[in-house]
């Protein structure tokens, strides 16, 4: 390994070799085994590593293109992760790639600590909408959700039960950057159900089976739990019995069900209607 000092010796490591120990423990973040062992996980772009650092996300490794050399904002990055007391990795096309698992990879990836929200954490006040999802199991309908949960400005999401992991690649991919900006919980479905025993707005549960259209319900007062069931098997007894209602969307034609992730973004545009407004665009 060649080593590059700039700034602090020593933090800025240039490395082109695949068999370096650093980019073995990146490339391992593939998979959620090492993901768990590290506490760790990988977002790419530059926007996210942005976005990620003013949110207060830590920092452990900043792996750029050797292309993003002199770039300012990559460098100011680079800057802002030494100071944080990141590693920076100054690294070649073909380390990025194994990385990435990419052909055309972001010139910018980041390294960053796990982060849960705890269950007891969760403050619900007026206007606030949170989302459960039974046992999710797509990584995509994961971060759809997570990304729509930020667009509509709700709260956060709890994951009950045993689901897809928040912090894979793909999932953190999909979300474009929310994952960042949108709490995450997680929860077993006995857990999670002692919790909502002390939630004190509506909890609005969706079921192929709900005799309540879910624009007939009017979600202003108080916090809302909006509960969106597992892909193949909706909502099991436990939870759907736990809601104080249980909406349907109507459909036509012949598709049996919506996509997860559509039905939670129908819900929470309705739920959140009138707190949503058209911005003039500046
Ligand atoms: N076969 C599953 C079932 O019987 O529930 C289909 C699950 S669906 C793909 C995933 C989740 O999306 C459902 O559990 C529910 O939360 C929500 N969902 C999908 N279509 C819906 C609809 N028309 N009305 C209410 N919820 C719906």
């Amino acid at each position: 390994m060649n080593e590059r000092h700039a700034g602090a010796p020593g933090q800025v490591k240039e490395v082109t070799s695949l068999a370096n120990p650093l980019v073995k423990d990146i490339k391992a973040l593939a998979l959620k085994k090492f993901r768990d062992q590290q506490n760790a996980f990988m977002a790419e772009g530059l926007k996210l590593v942005i976005d990620a650092l003013d949110l207060g996300w830590q920092i452990r490794t900043l792996v750029f293109a050797k292309a993003g050399r002199g770039n300012a904002a990559v460098e100011k990055v680079a800057a802002r992760t030494v100071a944080a007391g990141g590693t920076v990795l100054e690294v070649s096309e073909k380390v990025l790639v194994a990385i990435t698992r990419r052909d055309n990879p972001q010139m910018v990836v980041g390294v960053f600590s796990q982060k849960f929200l705890a269950l007891k954490d969760i403050r619900a006040d007026n206007g606030d909408v949170w989302v459960a999802l039974d046992r999710v199991r797509d990584p995509g309908n994961l971060g759809t959700v997570i990304r729509t949960v930020d667009a509509v400005g709700a709260k956060g999401v709890i994951l009950v039960g045993d689901t897809t992991d928040p912090f894979s690649v793909e999932t953190v991919r999909a979300t474009m950057g929310s994952i960042f900006a949108i709490p995450v919980a997680k929860a077993t479905t006995e857990a999670f159900l002692a919790w909502r025993g002390g939630f004190s707005g509506l909890v609005a549960g969706t079921h192929l089976k709900g005799a309540v259209d879910y624009r007939s319900v009017d979600f202003s007062r108080g916090p809302v739990l909006l509960m969106m069931g597992n892909e193949q098997q909706g909502l099991p007894e436990s939870l759907a019995a736990s809601c104080d209602r249980l909406l349907r969307i109507p459909q036509a034609g012949r598709a049996d069900s919506l996509n997860l992730a559509v039905a939670t973004g129908i819900m929470l545009f309705e739920i959140r209607r009138g707190a949503l407004k058209l911005e003039p665009i500046s």
